[in-house]
């Protein structure tokens, strides 16, 4: 009879982490990983598998774990995914592969996501190389974008024999997992990079500092380069913001340039040539993944911090796991309060920012039901700095400089279920198309992609 409940996973002491960018979460190690495993029924259908966006076969690598077998755990894996220890640590597992586990009917769902991390942490520390031997067949591609949509479909592509080179706007490789989410839950040299590293010993090459559209553009890719098919995994990078009074003052920044700043330019760490000023007292705005990490990237920078959210806790987009260690850290969260107008002072600085307090009303067209204003119930909040949190579109530079190529009404690049855009040999994937969305969804869209590149280019041209 499989135990209720998951083997804890240690984690460093809130206190201590709230001071820190270390990483929060340690884990699980060989005999608890092998004791988490047991809990697995081996269902012969296993529901978890499609619950997970890649299918990874999430039975077959537990068995192996239970029996430990480690190595064989991670060959399982390596065949459906090629960022193991990146997922295991930020996939929404909750809402995927252990919302439907069977195990978590009567209890909770086996630990899948940590059983994932452990066996890729295993892999990188015992230096086990996963890539095999590749038939080179000579064809070029391209991919625009280094995140995990581009690097998954690189690394399909490239496993398939093709010449694959990634072309990336910033000067280091991963897209979001490097200058989005934070150190203290995605350890950049530690996993991140390696991870990397793995897709670049199949042969993948990656040319920092090129921005497509601007370097070069994708009609030259075809025409100089001789690349016979694109992918574009360029993400949704640019963001959002409410548009009310104050929002040009100093110290209001997106969640993005905050966030890039203390990641890729390292402006957590003390004596960095490119700092970054944070406010004693700074108010997030919004409620999703990004605005904890920004929330919890403030407070560890010394501020006192906030989360102004305009619905209630339960509407919260953020997952369930993030929102809990922002808690334990030290985040206020403003509940049902929504921004008004942000307050500036003579030079120019932010010097506190006017809210309302909001009801929920009637379900709007998303389901969720309508935050509505309650009138007469504005206040201040005392804050020097505001970091909005709103979500993010795609930029429009590749489709303004790709003729032909389709975007929608909310500017996402158009593409089938193949992740074929309205161009011949030009795909897409991840947030470009879809808008703002999941690591593993992108590296699902960058697999997919990559399996229609192939067909496509043995039709034309093996
Ligand atoms: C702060 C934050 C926290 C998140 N937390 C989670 C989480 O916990 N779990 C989860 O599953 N998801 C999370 N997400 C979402 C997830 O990271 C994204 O959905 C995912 O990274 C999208 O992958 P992508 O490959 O489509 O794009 P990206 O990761 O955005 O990568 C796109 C890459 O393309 C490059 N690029 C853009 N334009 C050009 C150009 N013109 N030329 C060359 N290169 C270009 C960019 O520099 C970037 O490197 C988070 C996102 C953020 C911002
Ligand atoms: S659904 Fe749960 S118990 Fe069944 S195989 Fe998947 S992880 Fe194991």
């Amino acid at each position: 009879m499989a135990m209720k409940t998951k083997v804890p996973v240690r984690e460093q002491d809130p206190k201590v982490r709230a001071t820190n960018f270390e990483e929060v979460c340690y884990g699980y190690n060989a005999e608890e990983a092998q004791e988490e495993a047991q809990r697995c029924l081996n269902c012969k259908n296993p529901r978890c598998v499609q619950g997970c966006p890649v299918s990874i076969n999430i039975p077959a690598f537990i068995q192996e774990v239970k029996a430990g077998k480690f190595e064989d755990a991670a060959k399982v894996i390596a065949k459906s995914s090629s960022l193991p220890a990146v997922c295991g640590r930020v996939c929404p597992q909750e809402s995927q592969c252990e919302g439907v586990c069977v195990v978590g009917i009567k209890g909770e769902p086996v630990s899948i996501g940590k059983l994932e991390r452990f066996v890729a942490d295993w892999s990188r520390e015992n230096d086990i190389d996963l890539s095999g031997n590749i038939e080179k067949n000579g064809i070029k591609v391209g991919v625009v974008g280094s995140g995990p949509s581009g690097l998954a479909c690189a690394g399909d592509l490239a496993k398939a024999g093709y010449d694959v080179t990634i072309f990336e706007a910033f000067h280091e490789s991963g897209g979001v997992l490097t200058y989005g989410i934070p150190e203290f839950r995605l350890p950049k040299s530690k996993v991140v990079n390696y991870e990397i590293n793995s897709i670049k010993k199949l042969g993948v090459k990656i040319e920092n500092n090129v921005v497509v559209g601007r370097t070069i553009t994708i009609d030259e890719m075809f025409e100089d380069e001789g690349f016979k098919a694109v992918f574009i995994g360029s993400g949704a990078g640019l963001p959002s913001f409410m548009g009310i009074p104050g929002e040009n003052a100093n110290g209001v920044l997106s969640a993005n340039e905050f966030l890039t700043r203390v990641n890729l330019m390292k402006a957590y760490i003390d004596d960095y040539d490119t700092p970054i000023r944070v406010g004693k007292r700074v108010a997030v705005v919004g409620g999703g993944n990004v605005a904890m990490d920004a929330a919890r990237t403030a407070l560890r920078l010394g501020a006192d911090t906030h989360i102004v959210y305009r619905r209630s806790e339960s509407e919260l987009p953020a997952r369930v796991e993030e929102v809990h260690h922002a808690k334990e850290e030290g985040i206020q969260f403003n509940l049902l309060t929504n921004p008004t107008e942000i307050l500036v002072d003579e030079n120019g600085n932010v010097c506190g920012m006017k809210c309302i307090k909001m009801e929920l009303g009637e379900p709007d067209e998303s389901g969720r039901r309508r935050p509505v204003e309650i009138p007469g119930s504005e206040f201040e909040l005392d804050v020097d700095m505001v970091i909005m949190s709103l979500g993010t579109r795609p930029n429009p530079l590749i489709a303004s400089t790709t003729p032909g190529l389709d975007v929608n009404r909310k500017k996402c690049i158009v593409a089938d279920e193949d992740g074929l855009t309205s161009l011949e040999g030009i795909y897409a994937g991840g947030d470009t198309v879809t808008g703002a969305a999941t690591v593993i969804s992108a590296m699902g869209a960058g697999r997919t992609a990559a399996a229609a590149m192939d067909k496509y280019l043995r039709e034309k041209y093996l």
